[in-house]
């Protein structure tokens, strides 16, 4: 492996003329993840990064997110522990406590990426990048050229154009909370509704969920819908069907929601958009460069996640496609492979991506729903299904139960799709999607020797 350590000292408003073979326009899990493998190819990199190193993953995502689900677990667990003989009293949660040490392992994290890229002798600039033509890029007052330039500013989150909408934050104004609100209120069915409704609801809060439709997670198979909103309300947090938002109006230092059929909800102490995330791309000068972008902004890439502009490649959820860190992280590393590693034909398949969401209980879901699979593959679809209550929760007072399905196509029942919900159901996904990836079938699954007791033994054992 050659690691190239180039060291340049940046004029002020000079043109840069220093042979660069890649510019990355943003350090977050695709930048990084790009940046870094680029380098250990042997490539002179450079990443522009205003922000905070790890972008939204690491900083306003997916780490702090999975910190506050840990919180939210140790709570039902307390809630949990008398059925197995504990005499524990719960006398609070110290949120602000929770925020300080979560804050502070976010910050270790980021000195870490910012050791990892000094190791691998990739340059950070610390400054906004903008395209000022095909291969040139400003960054702060320099400029900048190289054959490789790579979009990877992410996304950001939506907050519609209603009125009043700025009472409410986003979920980047959910990390900044410095305590716990009496009553929030979340509006969307997606992934964030999901997941941070159950962090808030059993650290103590009063929740309700505002869903435009009659489902939470609509995109996803019914069955993890339907047993989500069943343990969503079981555990007191209130869903309000057919909701759409019109307005938000203050109210004695907490909001209301109006809503488009003349409803009206709240107070709520906090309102919390969670309406989907837009590409981050206005401001990138795309037009100087000629990069095409999608109505939403999401720049347009083809299979190996070049642009229609030779030399601009875009990688995570700036292309709008599945936004996910490891998503963005394997399209990075795949694209630095192609251009620098010699392997001409790489690139990220995104069939089969399995996702998390770290809903409680949890959902693990990977490939087709059951739906999908009929609408493509019609009368040739089979649904397995298991409904259980784990063991787990044989001796507690809260009783979640788990339920999972297999999706299988034709004679040899290729199993197309895998959804559970379910105590572990985030830490059983991963293998099982091992097994799609490589085409197995409803057989390889009956013919695998169960782990007992376990909820992933149900995958094996289905009839
Ligand atoms: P980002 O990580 O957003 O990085 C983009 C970077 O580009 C930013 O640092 C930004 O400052 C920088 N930038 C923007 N414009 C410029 C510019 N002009 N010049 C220079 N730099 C620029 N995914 C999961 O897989 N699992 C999870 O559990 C999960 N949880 C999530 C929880 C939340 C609350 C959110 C919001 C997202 C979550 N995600 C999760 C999604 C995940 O965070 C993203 O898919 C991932 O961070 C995308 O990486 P990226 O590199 O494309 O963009
Ligand atoms: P999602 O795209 O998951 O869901 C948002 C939902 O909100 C939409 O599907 C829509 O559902 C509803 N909605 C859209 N517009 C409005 C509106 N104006 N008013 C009311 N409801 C509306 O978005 P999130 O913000 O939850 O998350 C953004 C992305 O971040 C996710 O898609 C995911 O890629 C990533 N993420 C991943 C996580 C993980 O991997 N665990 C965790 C968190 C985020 P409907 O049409 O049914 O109304």
């Amino acid at each position: 492996m050659r690691v190239y350590h180039r060291r340049f000292k940046q004029p002020r408003g000079v043109v840069m003329a220093k042979k660069w073979d890649l510019i990355v326009i943003g350090g977050g899990s695709g930048g990084l993840a790009c940046a870094q493998r680029a380098a250990e190819h042997g490539a002179a990199v450079v990443v522009a990064e205003p922000g905070p190193l790890g972008g939204t993953c690491v900083n306003v995502g997916c780490v702090p997110k999975k910190i506050m689900f840990h919180a939210a677990d140790v709570a039902h667990g307390i809630a949990d522990a008398a059925g197995y003989g504990f005499d524990i009293l719960r006398r609070g949660h110290d949120w602000p406590t929770l925020k300080a040490r979560r804050d502070a392992y976010v910050l270790r994290l980021r000195g870490i990426y910012a050791q990892n890229l000094d190791k691998r002798g990739v340059t950070l600039l610390k400054e906004t990048a903008r395209f000022t033509g095909a291969g040139r890029v400003a960054i702060g007052a320099s400029e900048y050229e190289a054959p490789h330039i790579v979009i990877a500013t992410g996304g950001r989150p939506i907050r519609p154009p209603l009125p009043g909408a700025e009472l409410g934050v986003s979920s980047d104004g959910f990390f900044g909370l410095e305590r716990l609100p009496a009553s929030v209120a979340l509006i969307g069915s997606g992934y964030i509704a999901a997941e941070l409704s159950g962090v808030f609801a059993a650290l103590g809060a009063d929740v309700t969920v505002l869903i435009r439709h009659d489902r939470m997670l609509r995109n996803f198979d019914e069955m993890l819908s339907l047993a989500l909103m069943k343990a969503m309300r079981d555990d007191g947090i209130r869903i309000v069907e057919h909701a759409t938002p019109a307005a938000v109006r203050a109210q004695a230092g907490a909001c209301r929601v109006e809503l488009a059929d003349g409803r009206s909800e709240g107070p709520f102490e906090t309102l919390i958009w969670a309406v989907g995330r837009e590409a981050c791309s206005d401001g990138l000068g795309l037009a100087a460069a000629g990069v095409a972008a999608g109505a939403l902004g999401e720049v347009t890439t083809d299979l190996f996640q070049d642009t229609n502009v030779p030399g601009i490649h875009a990688i995570g959820d700036v292309t709008g496609r599945m936004a996910l860190t490891p998503v963005a992280i394997a399209a990075g590393r795949r694209l630095a492979d192609r251009l620098f590693g010699g392997m001409s034909d790489r690139h990220l398949d995104y069939r089969l991506v399995p996702t998390v969401i770290f809903s409680h209980p949890p959902i693990g879901t990977v490939g087709l729903s059951e739906q999908e699979a009929r609408d493509q593959h019609g009368d040739a679809v089979e649904a397995f299904r298991s409904n259980f209550l784990p063991l787990y929760h044989g001796l507690t007072e809260r009783r979640r139960r788990a339920e999972m399905k297999l999706v299988t196509v034709g004679a040899k029942r290729r199993i197309v799709g895998l959804h559970v919900i379910g105590m572990g159901a985030d830490e059983m996904l991963q293998g099982f999607a091992v097994a799609l990836r490589l085409g197995a079938t409803k057989d390889d699954f009956d013919d695998t020797v169960a782990i007992h007791p376990t909820c992933a033994e149900e995958f094996v054992t289905m009839r």
